[in-house]
């Protein structure tokens, strides 16, 4: 296989996501024939610094040795056996070891296949739960303004992207906004905690009106991903929480991007203390090696629907739900973290690379620069209507992956990249924001 054979037989077979295919013209495919490490290889050797973790999932590199070896180990026992009446070894691990780790409450773990999925999942367990509770008028969601939660019908419906939304705006069903805390919005001079505060309030009237049809408020925490990383104060958390707690609403964070270690802790909520009354996680969940997401919930949400009444029970089925080998993946993905402390090591790295990029923080181009764990953002001053697209060919040609979000630039890299590899992601950085 060359890189121009794969591209083109790609072009003719697969609809890529997420794409306007005839862009593809201008813009060619990137033909990836391996992975080491942070680094994609094409046809030629040529390689990429996976600087945004492929969509955020890879945490500790491609073909990362000790994953490939627990993949290995579970294959040759059991990749895979139907959830429903069935249990097996992996996924019970999996579930104990997640209880363990997320914020103090969540005991029970619903499995499927996805974001979105997990997603789908909370939002129906949360009005199932109102209707079996008696309150069925309790069906309404509230989610963020700017807010991204995935792209099936359910989850657009709480997904404030016009760019994804508004060509279905017809199938999906009415469901409010309230604004964002994203400190990018505060009034000039007005520091990030008091717009928390000032946001929080208007949630708080929401609610105050409309508690009685209300099934639960959705979040991002402390990083909005898709519209443009926007970040917002850990306060906004605990207000969440209170108001939700106040007005009978259920919260669902959406820790599928910010969960295991993003945000410099291992789950964002851990930074305002709280537990939510979901937990969705997918992404990290399995360092990117296979789709595997999980909807956590309380013990008084299981009790409602623990009943002899089959319809009082969640029926909800995905096909690979705990599937054994994206199981033996998370296992592996946890027994990195503890056995590396990768969240430790993760604040050194987090240090090194604010240190090193100040220049960029300076650029004259360059506007809110950001980081909150192991995410970095700014977005850049430009007229280019195309500048997403220019800077990311630019970043190509450099050997570096980046690719905005509009002329938002972000870094999200693998957790296993090291001193010399930030060096070349800042220095490469520098020349393309130069040349764009
Ligand atoms: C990616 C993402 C989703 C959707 O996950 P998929 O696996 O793409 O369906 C939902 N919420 C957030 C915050 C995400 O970043």
């Amino acid at each position: 296989m060359t890189n121009k054979n794969l591209i083109e037989r790609s072009l003719k077979a697969v609809w890529n996501p997420c794409s306007q295919m005839k862009q593809y013209e201008a813009l060619p495919l990137i033909p990836i024939n391996r992975g080491e490490g942070v680094w994609l290889y094409d046809f030629n050797d040529k390689r990429y610094l996976d600087a945004i973790s492929s969509w955020w999932v890879n945490l500790f590199g491609h073909t990362n040795p000790q994953i490939n070896h627990a993949i290995q180990d579970q294959l040759g026992k059991l990749e895979h056996v139907m959830l429903a009446g069935f249990t097996h070894e992996p996924v019970v691990k999996l579930s104990e070891r997640l209880i363990k780790f997320a914020p103090v409450g969540l005991g029970h773990c619903f499995y499927s296949s996805d974001g979105a999925s997990a997603i789908e999942a909370a939002l129906k367990m949360s009005a199932h739960f109102w209707h079996n509770s008696g309150q069925p008028k309790k069906n309404n969601f509230v989610s963020l303004q700017n807010g991204y939660h995935g792209e099936t019908l359910g989850a657009l419906s709480v997904t404030d992207v016009a760019i994804f939304r508004n060509t279905y705006a017809p199938l999906l069903r009415n469901s409010a906004r309230v604004p964002t805390p994203d400190w990018r919005y505060a009034e000039k001079g007005e520091l990030p905690k008091d717009y928390a505060l000032r946001a929080a309030n208007h949630l708080e009237s929401y609610l105050a009106k409309n508690h009685a049809v209300t099934a639960a408020f959705i979040i991002e925490p402390l990083v909005q991903g898709a519209v443009g990383m926007g970040m917002y104060h850990s306060d906004y958390l605990k207000y969440a929480r209170e108001i939700c707690n106040k007005y009978q609403v259920h919260l669902i964070a959406d820790e599928i991007a910010v969960g295991f270690g993003r945000t410099g802790t291992m789950f964002a909520c851990e930074q305002a203390n709280i537990t939510p009354d979901f937990l969705c996680l997918a992404k990290g969940l399995t360092s990117g090696y296979l789709p595997l997401s999980v909807a956590m919930t309380t013990e008084s949400i299981y009790q409602s629907f623990y009943h002899e009444e089959t319809t009082r029970a969640f029926l909800h089925s995905h096909t690979h739900a705990g599937n054994a080998l994206a199981c033996s993946v998370a296992l592996a993905t946890l027994d990195i973290f503890e056995q590396d402390k990768v969240i430790n090591a993760n604040h050194t790295k987090t240090k090194y690379l604010n240190d090193i990029s100040k220049p960029i923080a300076s650029h004259p181009k360059v506007k809110n620069f950001r980081n909150c764990g192991m995410i970095w953002a700014f977005e850049v001053e430009t007229t280019d209507p195309s500048f997403s697209e220019n800077f990311f060919q630019s970043s190509i040609s450099q050997g570096l992956l980046l690719r905005p979000l509009s002329n938002t630039v972000y870094f999200m890299p693998p957790y296993i990249i090291n001193n010399e590899e930030i060096n070349f992601l800042v220095t490469k950085t520098l020349q393309v924001l130069d040349s764009c």
